[in-house]
């Protein structure tokens, strides 16, 4: 006879598997995104409505851990700063993979016999889980400064991890040999300690500039422990869901280091040498040129193509809504705009996008990297909204700079560049920019949004 529930059930996971899939294909164009988040969100929904029909569930447990999960991800969503989603991203694959460690572990404390394939699914759970755990805390604690950010290396340390590795492997083999024997679930527990140690040994000598990198990672492991995870209690939506956060984490995690031109071993085991001085050649050292509100009027009154490029100062200074302000004032005043987006501009892939985004500028208006530099030379005045490594020549020019072959926007190629920021301080990677002191640069010191708005009334003045 057909199991007309089951049938419903499978239904149900389909529906959510296609919704997910359809959710991040949207998700890869700003037009979509939205709509791409919106429906990936409801298949969510169909998973876990379809899942409270399989057998044996207890309904109080679920609707207890859907009511405060969902409370507290209201509140963190609605309170965090768009500066903190990075700490708050890491926080969440840490959730992830702790509850995939946990089913694993609930798995092997009441079915310690099962077969040699669930068995191995449980060890992967809890070990990719575990790092996912442990690691992500570890680069929550940079992001938001509650640990040091600065890599902590010590004497041995590559050695102590292959001895884990070594010991965690030994102990999976053993504990999937013989899951009866009497000492399998001291070593079971054995190895959760150890991946916990593994998560933060691996986080730990890497420098918080580079932690937006290793979240993606980690996030990805996380989507691993949760296909893991669906194999154990054997539920397709999990299995589908779980392989499709750990590829697009992958996937991320390439991006952004294509992005700054670096290998993931050299951000796992290298990082940057922060706080150098390098990447000013000595016909860079010149002064820089600051320039008024008033006189930066009177230059882009006068412009007939405009780029703008904003950078993490944007986000910081909360400048989104200015910036698209200035930007309608100078297309009503004859000027062709667009504002050109890095891939890492800000602190998290996106995150331009996300603010231009808020402060409704179109997307017809957005342009990546590769569409602008080609123009760049054309361009009458770009103007550099609390960027910094993004437009810093050193990534094309100086083979000593620590940056150097990192793509960037060539702003300095345009015939006037205006920077908004407020000191001659380096950005992310601490490194000296010397787009600052170029002939064609001007320096417009100060908070980005206040200076964006003396603009806004100059023009409104004039
Ligand atoms: P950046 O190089 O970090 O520079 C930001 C600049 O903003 C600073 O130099 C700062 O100068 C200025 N600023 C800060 N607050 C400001 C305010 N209130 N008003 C005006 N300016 C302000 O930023 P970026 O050019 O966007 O580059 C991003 C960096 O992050 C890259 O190095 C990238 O590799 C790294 N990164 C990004 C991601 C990602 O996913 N987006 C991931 C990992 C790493 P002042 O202090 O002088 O104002």
């Amino acid at each position: 006879m057909i199991d007309y529930t089951e049938t419903l059930i499978n239904l149900g996971y389909l529906v959510a598997s296609i919704l997910f899939i359809v959710g991040i294909k949207m998700l890869g164009k700003p037009e979509t995104a939205r709509r791409g988040n919106m429906l990936s969100a409801l298949g969510m929904l169909v998973a876990i409505v379809s899942s409270l029909f399989e057998c044996c569930l207890s309904f109080e447990w679920v609707i207890a851990g859907l009511v405060i999960g969902s409370a507290i991800g209201a509140i963190a969503a609605r309170t965090v700063q768009m500066t903190a989603m990075p700490q708050l991203v890491a926080l969440l694959n840490g959730f992830g993979g702790i509850a995939s460690l946990l089913v694993g572990w609930e798995s092997f404390h009441s079915q310690p016999d099962s077969n040699l394939f669930i068995t191995i699914a449980v060890i992967l759970a809890v070990l990719i889980g575990g790092i996912a755990f442990s690691g992500s805390l570890v680069a929550y604690g940079k992001l938001s400064e509650k640990i040091s950010g600065r890599p902590v290396v010590f004497k041995g340390q590559q050695a102590a991890n292959a001895a884990i590795i070594a010991a965690i492997l030994l102990g999976a083999a053993l504990v999937s040999y013989n899951p009866d024997a009497f000492y399998a679930y001291a070593l079971f527990i054995l190895i959760i300690a150890l991946s916990f140690a593994l998560g933060v040994l691996g986080v730990i000598p890497i420098g918080g500039a580079d932690m937006p990198v290793v979240i993606a990672l980690l996030n990805s492991y996380s989507g691993l422990a949760a296909c893991a995870a669906g194999f154990i209690i054997l539920n397709n939506v999990l299995i589908v869901a779980g392989a499709l956060v750990g590829a697009s984490g992958f996937i991320l995690t390439g991006i952004m280091c294509k992005a700054m031109n670096r290998s993931l071993a050299n951000v796992l085991f290298g990082g940057l040498q922060a706080g150098s001085s390098k990447g000013a050649s000595a016909a860079d050292q010149g002064e820089a040129k600051p320039i008024s509100a008033e006189d930066a009027y009177y230059v882009l009154e006068a412009a007939a193509s405009v780029v703008v490029i904003p950078g993490y100062g944007m986000a910081v200074a909360q400048a989104q809504h200015a910036v698209r302000e200035l930007g309608e004032i100078l297309e009503n005043n004859g000027a062709e705009l667009r504002y050109a987006i890095h891939p890492v501009a800000g602190r998290m892939p996106g995150h331009m996008n996300v603010l231009l985004a808020e402060a409704n500028v179109v997307y017809e208006q957005l342009a990546e990297m590769d569409d602008v530099n080609p123009i760049m030379e054309t361009v009458d005045v770009c103007i550099v909204i609390g960027a910094n490594d993004v437009v810093n020549p050193a990534a094309r020019e100086n083979p000593d700079s620590p940056i150097y072959g990192m793509p960037i926007i060539n702003a300095d190629m345009a015939k006037t560049v205006m920077v908004l920021k407020r000191s001659m301080g380096a950005g992310f990677s601490g490194v000296d920019n010397p787009l600052f002191t170029r002939e064609n640069t001007r320096m417009l010191f100060g908070d980005a949004k206040a200076t964006l708005q003396q603009l806004i009334a100059e023009f409104k003045e004039n």
